[in-house]
């Protein structure tokens, strides 16, 4: 298994190659490819949130719960009345992220679970996507940041399943635990393809190609298709 130092170095070369290329052929400005390519260090960590292993981990949510407020302060403040409301809002997003997700994931996740896979790998890009509030091709841009680093990981912990024992290659217990579309566990399968559709859901809505569900009207909706029926009785 790859550790901590080799996924912060491949996700931090890969993201400055990706701004770069950002900048140089799609125009992209710089404070954007900055923008990416911290993103794309940061990714190549996320997948690693589910190890009970201490320090690491708790530095991944600490970047973690201060990537997210930063990335949605142009949303929230929209939303928001006044700057004290915002300070305090994303002070708590801060909290919540940095120890509750902690308790959370340190309670629920199982290290080479669900977290390593490839459906986790488009939910987080799915989850930049939504988080950052720009133009479309801008969130597209950051969107595959968080997906370039993310893959770089699931990409390292694969290659260092396999070695070399003399008469040829082996691969360890932990080969294709990395790169898989779902594990053992139904019901992790079952929650993280739901967030998937969830995270599709909400990208959709956001471009324009779906309609947002307004909750309330569904009792209405429900009172509307029952007339018939009750008109029957
Ligand atoms: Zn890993």
């Amino acid at each position: 298994m790859a550790g901590y130092r080799e996924h912060i170095s491949v996700s931090g070369l890969l993201g400055f190659i990706y701004g770069s290329v950002g900048i140089f052929l799609f125009g992209f400005s710089v404070e954007q490819a900055i923008l990416g390519w911290c993103l794309c260090w940061l990714a190549g960590m996320l997948p690693d949130l589910d190890s009970k292993t201490g320090r690491p981990v708790r530095e991944i949510f600490g970047l973690l719960a201060i990537a997210v407020p930063v990335l949605l302060i142009r949303r929230i403040a929209n939303w928001m009345p006044s700057p004290e409301r915002l300070i305090l809002t994303l002070g708590i997003l801060y909290v919540v992220i940095r120890y509750g997700g902690a308790a959370l994931l340190g309670k629920f996740a199982v290290h080479r679970g669900m977290f390593h896979s490839i459906p986790a790998m488009l939910i987080a890009a799915g989850a930049a996507f939504l988080v950052y509030d720009c133009e479309l091709s801008a969130r597209c841009f950051m969107a595959g940041a968080v997906g370039s680093g993310f893959l770089s990981h699931l990409v390292l912990d694969e290659m260092y399943s396999v070695t070399w024992s003399g008469l040829g290659l082996k691969l360890n217990s932990a080969a294709g635990s990395a790169i898989k579309m779902g594990g053992k566990n139904l019901y992790a399968n079952l929650f993280t393809y739901a967030l998937l559709a969830l995270v599709a859901y909400g990208m959709a809505v956001e471009i324009g190609y779906l309609p947002m569900i307004n909750f309330s009207e569904g009792p209405d909706r429900i009172r509307q298709a029952m007339e018939p029926i009750r008109q029957l009785n």
